[in-house]
């Protein structure tokens, strides 16, 4: 979602990726309970302990965002909702999921299931404390799992809130789906929630460094932002989706795309190709026929003074699926492709022959010419989330 990410595990076929930005809540949240929280409820111990004890803690809590995010997942694919796997960063943890869900009833369980399985946890690790603490259990153990208790339950809560796209937000949002069977006044009004609770996070959290809690309230601040821009995101992705639904792919691409013959040099390619369209990847036709794709970066790996004697067809490489998509494609599903994979231009392919060039530019532009007609409404900017994707991408 923001960067470079590492895949863990995988879990019921699901694998479980970890952002790079999920490192810096995991120090955050072992200094606090190291330095803050554990001190004060359990004077008395040594340093030591108390590192090992916000260890402790904040891989329960990496645990038990991953049990959330799961049953969230399992219940997914119940209704048979591709799910692309589970990311953890720096706001939490999301089950990725490529499309709307098909139902109500399916939206509904599936979001239920992340609360009601954090409240599950809170359950068992309170139960666990009980006992540990009539029990007399080590003081070390019980102040772990009492922690653990309480921030599951904290998690529970807060995913309850009917701010879309929050777990509570879809709820509230299949509900006002399956009540009107309007699945776009649906997400305009739970999303309208979603970024209204968000300026209330940011308020909150403007308030609370003003008091002296610094930390605190700048991570109310982000989490404010970060939900606003997701409710308005996930809005205007559904709308893209919606306009772009059953369009095929043949209908936005332009055909006579600029093309490379493999006899081309790669001195020629840079001057004549790459400086002068400005794109990162070319197609190389040969008698009609797409033999490859050439890239910046395959380009790169050839010293400088070699580019003037070494040719195209030498350095091409067969395209990558990434790269390419057939002309009768929905186009929805182009856009999707694009945005996953950073893509701003798909090659159209049609029986090994180039049929034309898909780019996000002309798809994005009849998407904000379509919502204006047909919507009433004006997107305040155009819809653009697969670009702001690839330009994330880019600065990570
Ligand atoms: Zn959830």
């Amino acid at each position: 979602m923001f960067g470079k990410r590492i895949t863990l595990f995988k879990l019921f076929g699901f694998a479980v990726h970890v952002d790079l930005s999920w490192i810096v809540i995991a120090v955050l949240v072992t200094w606090s309970l190291a330095a803050g929280l554990f001190p004060f409820q359990f004077p008395g111990l040594s340093t030591g302990t108390y590192w090992l004890m916000g260890i402790a803690g904040s891989l329960g809590l990496f645990g038990s965002i991953i049990f959330h995010e799961m049953s969230h997942s399992l219940v997914a694919r119940r209704f048979g909702i591709p799910m692309k796997g589970i990311t953890l960063f720096i706001f939490g943890g999301v089950a990725e999921m490529d499309d709307e869900p098909p139902s109500p009833k399916a939206e509904f369980s599936m979001a239920i299931a992340g609360p009601l399985s954090s409240f599950f946890l809170a359950a068992l690790f309170y139960g666990l404390y009980i006992v540990g603490m009539q029990g007399g259990w080590p003081m070390t153990f019980n102040g772990v799992i009492g922690y653990l208790g309480v921030i599951n339950a904290i998690l529970a809560v807060f995913n309850l809130v009917p701010a879309f796209p929050l777990d509570g937000g879809r709820v509230f949002r299949s509900i006002l789906w399956g009540w009107r069977n309007d699945i776009r006044w649906a997400t305009r009004i739970s999303s309208t929630f979603g970024s209204a609770f968000g300026l209330f996070l940011i308020f909150i959290g403007v308030l609370n460094a003003l008091r002296g809690n610094f930390i605190g309230g700048v991570w109310q601040f982000l989490i404010g932002m970060f939900l606003r821009e997701a409710a308005r995101m996930s809005y205007q992705q559904l709308l893209a989706r919606q306009a772009l639904e059953g369009e095929p792919v043949r209908r936005f691409m332009k055909s006579d795309p600029v093309t490379v013959s493999p006899a081309t040099s790669l001195a020629q390619l840079v001057d004549d190709y790459i400086y002068r369209h400005q794109h990162k990847m070319f197609p190389v036709v040969q008698n009609d026929a797409l033999v490859g794709c050439i890239d910046l970066d395959q380009v790169k790996e050839i010293p400088r003074n070699e580019w003037a004697y070494r040719t195209v067809g030498e350095v091409a490489k067969t395209c990558a699926v990434e790269n390419t998509i057939s002309p009768d494609a929905d186009a929805v599903k182009a856009l999707s492709k694009m945005s996953r994979m950073g893509r701003s231009r798909l090659l159209v392919v049609e029986d090994g022959r180039l049929a034309g060039v898909l780019s996000l530019k002309d798809l994005l532009h009849f998407l904000s010419l379509k919502i204006e007609l047909e919507n009433g409404e004006k997107p305040g900017r155009r819809p653009e989330i697969p670009e702001r994707e690839e330009e994330r991408r880019k600065a990570a």
